[in-house]
């Protein structure tokens, strides 16, 4: 049945609006008992445990369920930085962190990967609407370990801890955040801490990469320290990134990382190097080539849905979370009917008049 209380613009899958895309064996319009189910069960051809939900049924609140299904709407790709005591340009406070959980949670959102997006694989419920949390420069704070008796726990003050402690009691709060990391930069930017920096070791590092790839996080490459690409001459550019994939490859091989973030937001000269370059170790003759599907801006607003026909995978926006950021941006796509929400069936792509 597809009566509905409000007016809505509904389109079947067609080669315009696909429902489905690379990767997929299911083919669009092809299912059926069981086609519009909440969560995807991951699949033999996926790799990445990125590319599909790790969430379990929750709740629907009044509010969700009477929201309009709008899948041509905008998505907040949202971006945080240091995560710790205090709150800054660069900066959220932890309470503060949990808190912006908390409201994107009771406002109906819940998150996706950055892969999730790029293979239009939002399969929430009805009424509920994506959201895609970033975190940069694999700092400290964002994953932090604590050893007691030779164990080692995740700090439940660090931003890993804080999600997984808010996914107890919201489980259908998926592990679909992104990590851009650097693998070697200053002051413990470097796959979340080295060298002792604010108590993490250096040989915790790839452990803790392979643990957000293992809970279904998404790997994303920040590259290799946090050059201004603009400033440099394309081969440093390539190894830059490069490095970067080569360093995510050896904490998880095998790993496709197909999300990019342009370091200060800052394009290369020569811009198509952000998608995709080659780099030649010199000590070794390896050649290390990259390709990624998405390129993350550092700014710019919520998204284009995967559905418009103007979304622009290699330029996906974002929104710098600091201050009341996050609240006003989500006010304004309230207020002017331009969110992203899931019609609940992903054979169906549900538009408001007006969006996309
Ligand atoms: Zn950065």
């Amino acid at each position: 049945m597809l009566v509905r209380q409000y007016f809505i613009v509904l389109i079947a899958c067609s080669s315009l609006v696909a429902c489905q895309s690379g990767g997929d064996n299911a083919a669009p319009g092809t299912g059926t008992a069981g086609a519009a189910t909440v969560d995807t069960p991951a699949r033999s051809t996926d790799s990445n445990p990125a590319n599909t939900s790790t969430a379990l049924p929750g709740k629907l609140s009044a509010a969700d369920s009477a929201r309009a299904p709008n899948e041509l709407g905008r998505i907040p790709v949202v971006e945080y930085h240091l995560i710790g005591d205090s709150d800054s340009r660069w900066g959220r406070e932890r309470g503060r962190f949990r808190r912006d959980l908390l409201l994107l949670y009771e406002r109906g959102y819940r998150p996706v990967s950055i892969s999730q997006v790029l293979d239009r694989k939002i399969d929430l419920p009805r009424g509920l609407s994506p959201v895609v949390f970033v975190f940069d420069d694999a700092s400290p704070g964002q994953f932090k370990y604590i050893e007691r008796n030779g164990e080692l726990e995740i700090d439940p003050g660090s931003g890993v801890g804080i999600w997984l402690d808010f996914r107890k009691s919201h489980p259908d709060w998926s592990n679909a955040g992104v990590f851009c990391m650097l693998s070697g930069a200053a002051a413990g930017r470097s796959f979340f801490g080295d060298k002792g920096i604010e108590g993490q070791k250096s040989e915790w590092r790839f452990q803790k990469v392979k643990f957000l790839a293992d809970n279904g996080f998404e790997l994303c490459n920040h590259t290799l320290w946090h050059a201004n690409l603009a400033k440099y001459p394309d081969a440093f550019v390539q190894e830059q990134i490069a490095r970067g994939v080569l360093a995510i490859d050896s904490a998880v091989p095998g790993y496709k990382v197909r999300t990019f973030a342009l370091p200060l937001g800052v394009w290369p000269k020569n811009r198509a190097l952000a998608k995709s370059g080659s780099w030649t170790d010199p000590k070794s003759g390896k050649v290390t080539r990259y390709y990624f599907d998405a390129v993350l801006e550092v700014s710019g607003g919520p998204t284009r849905s995967p559905h418009d026909p103007k979304f622009n995978p290699i330029s996906i926006n974002r929104i710098e979370v600091f201050g009341d950021e996050l609240e006003r941006t989500l006010d304004r796509l309230d207020k002017n009917n331009s969110r992203y929400v899931s019609d609940g069936d992903p054979r169906i792509v549900a538009r408001l008049p007006g969006n996309g």
